[in-house]
C-alpha cells in the first residue's frame, strides 16, 4: 500500500516538472549559483551538480539563499561519485549526508546512484524521501544493454523516479531505450536517455516515449555529459515542451551529421506551419541501423545526406522517374503502410532559386562536377529545357553524364570560347575556405554563378564573380529550396521559406564570426599579462 502511494506521489510531482532539467557546475559554491541566476529566468529546473565542487559541503547555504529567493526553481541536487562516473571523492555515507543536507536546503529532489544507495543504510536512504523524492540512478559509460534487468535491481531499493543512462554505440540505441521506456514508464516514474554523440536523438524522442524529463546543458561549453544538448536547443529548436506520443518524427541521415542545418530549419517550418513533429539529426554508421530506426521509431520523413544518398536507393520501395535517373535520393517518406519511397529535391533547389531569376527554357548553363548534386542539377535544367553543358575533373564521367542527360561536355581549355547565362559549382572545391575557386577568375563568362557550396556564405568563386559583374546566387538559396521541397512532400503545406532562410542565414552568419574569432590572433597585451600571471 505505502508503495502504491509512493508511487502515485511521484506521478503527481512527475505531471508538474519541467522536461528540461538544465545541470549546472562551477568552480566555487558562489561561481555554480552565479550561474544558476543567469539561468533561472529562461530555466525553472536546475540540476546542483555538487561533485563539481571540490568541497561541497560548502555550496549548502549558498543554495538554500538561492532557492528562498527563487521559490518557483525545482533543483535537484547531485553529488555522482567518482566510481560511477561523478567527481565527488568521498564516501556513499559522506555522499548520503550531502544529499541529506541538500534536500534540507530546499533541493525538492536528489539524485544517488543505485550502487550508492546500495552501500548505504536502507533506512537512512529512506529518510531522504521525507523531505523531497529520490531520483535512483544508474550510468553505464560503455553501452546500451541489459535495461530491464537493470531496473529489475532498481525497483528493490524505493525510490520516486528511477533514471538510467546508458551509452549509445550505435544510432539503433536510441530505439533500444525508447522501446524501455514506452514499456514500462506506466508502471515507474522513469528518465532515460543514452549519451554520446549517437545517442542526441534518444535526449529529445525520450520524453516522447515517456522519460519524465530530459538533461541539458547549460551551454556547448559546460557539459557534464557526452552528447548532451543545450536547454536552448531542446527548448527553441526541438520545443521539447510539446513533444508527445503522438509527435510525428523526421531525421537528417549522414555521416558526418552534427554540423547539419537541417535541424534548425526544419523545426522553425514544423512550428511556422502548425506540424506537430519534431526533426533530428541522426549520425548514422550503419545503413541497417537507419532502416531499423525508420521502422522502429517510426519516422515519418527522413532527409538523406552523404555518403547514403545513393546507397538508400536499393532499400525503398518505390522512387520517382526523376530520382531514379539522378541515381540518388535525398528525400524519403514513409508511408502509413511502412512502405518507403524516394524522392530528389536537390533539382528543385538548383531549379527554384534559378526561375525566380532567368528563363530557364533555352539558357545555356554550365555545370560543374558530375557527382550527386550535379547529375540533379543536368536532369532538373534538362527537364526545364536548359542547354546544358558539363565541366567536370574526370574528364569521362562528365562525358557519360552528358550522353545519358542528353548535354554538352567540355573540356577546361576551351571555357574561354563560351558565355554562358548560369555557371554552377557542384564540386565542392571551396568548401570551408576563401581561397579555393573551381575556376579562374578569367574563366568566369557568365551573368550568374550559382556555387552549390553554402558554407562559407561568400565564396572565393562568388567573390571572383561579382568582381567581373556577375551577380551570384549563394548555395544557401539551393539549401532551403531543396529542405522547403521536402517539408512539402511530407507535410502537404507550402513551407515557410522566408522563415527557412532566415535561419539558415544567422546559424551561416554565427559560424563565419566563430571562426573568425578563433582566427583572430590574440591580442600582444594579453599575452604579455598571460606571461606575468
Ligand atoms: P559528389 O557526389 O562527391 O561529387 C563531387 C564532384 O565534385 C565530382 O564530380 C568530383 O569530380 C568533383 N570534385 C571533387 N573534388 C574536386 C576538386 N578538388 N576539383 C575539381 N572537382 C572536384 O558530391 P555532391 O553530393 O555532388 O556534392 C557536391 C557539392 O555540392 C558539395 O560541396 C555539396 O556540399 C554541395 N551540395 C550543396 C547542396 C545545397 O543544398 N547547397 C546540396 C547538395 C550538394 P570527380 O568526378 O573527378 O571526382
Amino acid at each position: 500500500m505505502e508503495a502504491i502511494l509512493k508511487n502515485s506521489l511521484a506521478r503527481l510531482r512527475a505531471l508538474r516538472l519541467p522536461r528540461v532539467c538544465v545541470a549546472v557546475t562551477g568552480s566555487d559554491p558562489a561561481d555554480m549559483v552565479e550561474k544558476a541566476e543567469a539561468l533561472v529566468r529562461d530555466n525553472t529546473f536546475i540540476e546542483f551538480r555538487l561533485d563539481y565542487l571540490p568541497k561541497p559541503l560548502l555550496a549548502i547555504s549558498k543554495i538554500k539563499e538561492f532557492l528562498n529567493y527563487h521559490p518557483h526553481v525545482i533543483a535537484i541536487g547531485t553529488c555522482r561519485r567518482a566510481a560511477n562516473g561523478g567527481k565527488f571523492k568521498g564516501t556513499a555515507e559522506a555522499q548520503l549526508e550531502i544529499l541529506t543536507k541538500a534536500s534540507a536546503a530546499g533541493c525538492q529532489l536528489v539524485d544517488m546512484e543505485m550502487e550508492s544507495a546500495a552501500k548505504c543504510k536502507a533506512d537512512k536512504v529512506q529518510a531522504l524521501r521525507a523531505s523531497g523524492a529520490l531520483i535512483l540512478s544508474h550510468h553505464d559509460f560503455h553501452a546500451t544493454k541489459d535495461l530491464d534487468k537493470t531496473l529489475e535491481k532498481m525497483v528493490k531499493i524505493p525510490a520516486d523516479y528511477y533514471k538510467i543512462v546508458s551509452t549509445a554505440t550505435s544510432l539503433y540505441d536510441n530505439v533500444v531505450m525508447m522501446k524501455f521506456l514506452e514499456q514500462h514508464s506506466h508502471q515507474y516514474s522513469l528518465i532515460g536517455l543514452c549519451m554520446g554523440e549517437q545517442g542526441v536523438p534518444s535526449r529529445v524522442l525520450g520524453v516522447r516515449a515517456g522519460s519524465v524529463f530530459t538533461f541539458a546543458a547549460v551551454s556547448p561549453d559546460e557539459k557534464t555529459a557526452p552528447g548532451q544538448v543545450t536547454a536552448q536547443e531542446l527548448n527553441s529548436t526541438f520545443r521539447i515542451e510539446s513533444v508527445d506520443a503522438a509527435t510525428r518524427v523526421y531525421g537528417v541521415a549522414g555521416d558526418p551529421v552534427a554540423h547539419s542545418l537541417s535541424p534548425a530549419i526544419m523545426n522553425v517550418a514544423l512550428r511556422r506551419e502548425n506540424v506537430n513533429g519534431v526533426y533530428v539529426a541522426l549520425h548514422v554508421k550503419k545503413m541497417k541501423d537507419l532502416l531499423a530506426c525508420i521502422r522502429d521509431v517510426p519516422l515519418h520523413g527522413l532527409s538523406v545526406t552523404m555518403p547514403y544518398k545513393q546507397t538508400i536507393i536499393e532499400h525503398l520501395d518505390n522512387t520517382d522517374a526523376h530520382t531514379q535517373k539522378i541515381g540518388a535520393c535525398n528525400t524519403v517518406v514513409r508511408a502509413q503502410d511502412g512502405k518507403l519511397y524516394g524522392f530528389n529535391t536537390d533539382a528543385a533547389g538548383v531549379v527554384r532559386p534559378l526561375e525566380q531569376r532567368i528563363t530557364i527554357d533555352s539558357a545555356k548553363i554550365l555545370v560543374l562536377g558530375a557527382g550527386g548534386a550535379a547529375r540533379a542539377a543536368v536532369y532538373g535544367l534538362k527537364e526545364r529545357g536548359a542547354e546544358v553543358f558539363i565541366l567536370n575533373r574526370t574528364a569521362e564521367k562528365g562525358q557519360k553524364l552528358a550522353r545519358s542527360a542528353h548535354a554538352k561536355s567540355i573540356k577546361r581549355a576551351d571555357l574561354k570560347k563560351y558565355a554562358f547565362d548560369v555557371i554552377i559549382n557542384a564540386t565542392p572545391v571551396g568548401m570551408g575556405n576563401t581561397k579555393d575557386s573551381p575556376l579562374n577568375e578569367n574563366e568566369i563568362n557568365a551573368r550568374y554563378v550559382f556555387d552549390m557550396v553554402y558554407d562559407p556564405l561568400e565564396t572565393k568563386l562568388m567573390k571572383m564573380a561579382k568582381a567581373k559583374g556577375a551577380e551570384t546566387i549563394p548555395g544557401m538559396e539551393m539549401f532551403v529550396h531543396q529542405a522547403a521541397r521536402q517539408f512539402e512532400i511530407w507535410t502537404g503545406k507550402p513551407a515557410p521559406w522566408d522563415d527557412m532562410l532566415r535561419v539558415v542565414q544567422v546559424a551561416l552568419q554565427e559560424r563565419a564570426n566563430a571562426a573568425a574569432k578563433n582566427a583572430a590572433p590574440e591580442p600582444a597585451v594579453k599575452k604579455k599579462s598571460a606571461k606575468r600571471a
